[in-house]
């Protein structure tokens, strides 16, 4: 089929011991997963069912980049978090058979502009410009889950210019990655090419021009970024 504009290249992710990479289709992300996070968002934990907001898939830049510090804010938060990539999906997908759609896991940052986020919170509006903006999803090489299981607990961390702003544990999380993925499945149909990033734990604070973001889940792998200077 032919197009009236140039057809651009499907964003994809780097796959751990394959050369093929892993093409995205949409990203998903969880918010408030870790009850310490949703406390500190100024939320109760206890009382609330998942609820989700998304990226564009050409949100995603590989790990190890230098990224010109975006646009329009002042107030950049990062928020580290297991990302789950979907190889097959489905509506009404039941938290027994979840792991069977699951591809891999990475480390990815929901990175954030608070400052827009918190007016749009404010004002009753969309998220999307303080959430979805570019480059707002690193994400390192998918380490497939036929390699490394499906981690459910374990350190989860983030450094800015080695010191370190969150730290946490998979099982932590409110909603597991089963759970997750069964409720998702009855809001909207997920489909292979799919990412979920599950949520932060508590500790999310700023990011400046020249920063470097180092990030690290046990078994999954360590992710870097670095803003460039202004
Ligand atoms: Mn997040």
């Amino acid at each position: 089929m032919s197009h009236v504009i140039p057809v651009w290249s499907v964003p994809s992710v780097a796959v751990i011991g394959e050369t093929g990479s892993f093409p995205v289709r949409r990203i998903y992300c969880v918010g408030r997963n870790y009850a310490a996070h949703a406390r500190e968002m100024g939320a109760n934990p206890d009382k609330e069912d998942p609820f989700f907001f998304t990226k564009p898939a050409d949100a995603i830049v590989p790990s190890g980049a230098i990224l010109p510090f975006p646009m329009a804010t002042k107030n950049l938060h990062h928020e580290i978090e297991l990302v789950v990539a979907l190889k097959s999906g489905g509506r009404n997908i039941t938290s027994a058979n979840a792991l069977d759609h699951v591809y891999g896991y990475a480390i990815g940052l929901d990175m954030t502009r608070r400052d827009l986020q918190n007016a749009a919170k404010n004002a009753g509006r969309p998220w999307d410009m303080g959430k979805g903006f570019d480059q707002s999803a690193p994400i390192t090489p998918i380490q497939p889950a036929a390699k490394i299981g499906h981690p459910a607990k374990g350190k989860i961390w983030v450094k800015v210019n080695g010191q370190t702003k969150q730290e946490g544990d998979l099982a932590d999380m409110i909603w597991s990655v089963p759970d997750t993925i069964a409720y998702l499945s009855g809001l909207v149909a997920l489909a292979a090419g799919d990412l979920i990033y599950t949520g932060t734990p508590e500790g999310v604070g700023p990011v400046v021009a020249g920063d470097r973001l180092d990030g690290h889940i046990d078994g999954v792998g360590a992710l870097a970024l670095t803003y460039a200077k202004a």
